[in-house]
């Protein structure tokens, strides 16, 4: 490693959903060239395409960068932040300070590529070292191809060939130090990008999560030492914490999927234990695989991949969309769901099966309404995963849940969340409803309704339909499909 020099031209580090300083290789390849490293944030918010930040991310990132920034201090060189056009921000800076690199982690959402690939082509123009390197994927989506040269679209395939093709390389070690510039540079206030809502309804987001490179450790360590033991099972019992909530830490980078790949595989665990650990692995490689597909079929965010989902006549009904989002469909677990998606910015991944499945599937309702409305409140949105949801969710996308999977939220319930712990947190209404009915409470008789203080209709909504009912529609009009083969 060159020794450190005040005086050479620095290296710009443009930090963006990579918010760590562990395994950052953009970050320790500028810290390595013995140049002054200056850490750069841009807000541009405008060139994400269709999929501007939503408020809950939002709020995400404001508290990250904060953290982010103050951690950057300590190792000796302040975060920049700037608003305006990446590419035009870039270039000025760079000239600005007689940069002599630019280097950043790559991003794999589709406008993020375009914008990408022209900014490096500019900074090359300008005589700039520009380069880019993977920190938030073990596999390069272009890596992992099938006999045929194609993208998998089935994930058993994908999940072989990509754990035969490489093992992950080991996290890089942090800087130790960073060289600030000679010279003191002007930013603008993380607080001036005005990330945080006029109106305050983060308080329960607040609770629920620590944003930043720190909570991700703290997370990853609760689970690594007991929780993933029961991972296999506990990972579907929404009212425990059994699985890492780590899919904020890891949308924003504040953690790297080589450092949780490489910390699960090195614990020494019980054959039960080693079982949490295999299947969690396999749940981050759907992650990877999401990112393939996304890569692969950019349009699926708003198109489905099965083209003949293309003519599927969803109904447009925006009172129907609004009982859902705000959690008063009549169906206790979905409500639940909802409710805890709007509180704390998240929802149990169970929940988000049964909760798209009865948007798609009961209420024969859009799953681009509901990837929407995802994407505003989650602050774990992530183009890739999300899209991979919804288009499993609806049948429409790779490996999906084939049309006659409905869930049913009452049997959803009763399986996993059988004392109904989960709904009487979420949906304190029917907290004192005895076990059968909080599952159901249009079925409990009215001496128990009336003992437990329960109007339906008033005080919790009669079911905005009738499952059966909803099965049947939904299995008719989906078998009208005919399969055409994807392009
Ligand atoms: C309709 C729908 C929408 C979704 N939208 C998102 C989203 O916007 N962002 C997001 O990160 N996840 C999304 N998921 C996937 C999943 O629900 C979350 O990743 C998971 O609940 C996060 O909790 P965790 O970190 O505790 O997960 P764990 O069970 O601890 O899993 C560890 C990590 O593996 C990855 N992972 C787990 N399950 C999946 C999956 N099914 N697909 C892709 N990656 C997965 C995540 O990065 C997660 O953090 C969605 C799922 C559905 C059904």
């Amino acid at each position: 490693m060159p020794s450190p020099s005040p005086s050479k031209a620095p290296a710009i580090v443009w930090f963006r959903q990579d918010l760590r300083i562990d395994d950052n290789p953009a970050l320790s390849a500028a810290a390595d060239s013995g140049a002054p490293v200056i850490p750069l944030f841009i807000w541009s918010p405008e060139e994400e395409g269709d999929w501007e930040p939503g408020g809950a991310t939002r709020w995400w990132l404001h508290h990250s960068l904060s953290e982010l920034a103050e951690t950057l201090a300590r190792l000796g060189s302040p975060l920049i932040v700037k608003r305006g056009y990446s590419l035009s921000v870039l270039r000025d800076f760079a000239k600005e300070v007689g940069a002599h690199a630019v280097f950043w982690n790559r991003r794999y959402e589709p406008a993020a590529i375009i914008r990408d690939k022209n900014i490096k082509g500019a900074l090359v123009k300008d005589g700039i070292d520009a380069r880019s390197f993977n920190a938030s994927l073990l596999f390069e989506p272009w890596q992992v191809l099938n006999g045929k040269n194609e993208p998998y679209k089935v994930f058993t395939a994908y999940y072989k060939a990509a754990t035969a093709l490489v093992t992950p390389p080991a996290p890089i070690e942090k800087p130790k130090q960073l060289l600030a510039p000679a010279k003191k540079l002007g930013t603008v206030s993380i607080s001036d990008l005005m990330l945080l809502p006029k109106i305050n309804w983060t308080e329960g987001m607040k609770e629920a999560w620590k944003p930043g490179e720190g909570g991700a450790k703290e997370n990853l360590e609760i689970f690594l030492s007991g929780v993933i033991d029961n991972y296999t099972s506990d990972r579907d019992r929404p009212s425990v914490v059994g699985t890492s909530r780590l899919s904020p830490h890891l949308h924003f980078g504040e953690i790297s999927p080589r450092t949780i790949w490489h910390a699960v595989k090195e614990i020494d665990k019980s054959p039960q234990g080693r079982e949490g650990k295999s299947t969690y692995l396999k749940e981050i490689v759907w992650r990877e695989f999401a990112h393939h597909l996304l890569y692969h079929f950019p349009l699926t965010t708003k198109a489905p991949l099965r083209p003949e989902f293309e003519r599927f006549a969803w109904r447009d009904d925006k009172q129907l969309l609004k009982l859902w989002q705000k959690g008063q469909t009549g169906y206790p677990l979905v409500d639940a769901g909802m409710r805890e998606l709007w509180h704390t910015g998240w929802m149990h991944n169970r929940v988000r099966m049964v909760v798209a499945s009865f948007l798609v599937k009961h209420l024969l309702l859009s799953w681009q309404e509901g990837s929407q409305w995802f994407w505003d409140t989650l602050v774990d949105a992530d183009l890739a995963n999300n899209t991979l949801g919804w288009q499993w969710s609806a049948g429409c996308g790779a490996d999906a849940a084939p049309y006659f999977r409905i869930f049913n939220p009452v049997l959803q319930s009763e399986k996993f969340d059988p004392d109904g712990k989960y709904i009487r947190r979420w949906v304190p209404e029917l907290a004192k409803l005895p076990k059968p009915w909080i599952h159901k409470p249009w079925e409990a008789p009215a001496e128990v309704l009336k003992a437990h203080g329960i109007v339906l209709g008033k005080d919790y909504p009669e079911p905005v339909v009738d499952h059966s009912f909803a099965r049947n529609r939904a299995l008719d009009a989906f078998k009208q499909l005919k399969a055409v083969p994807v392009k």
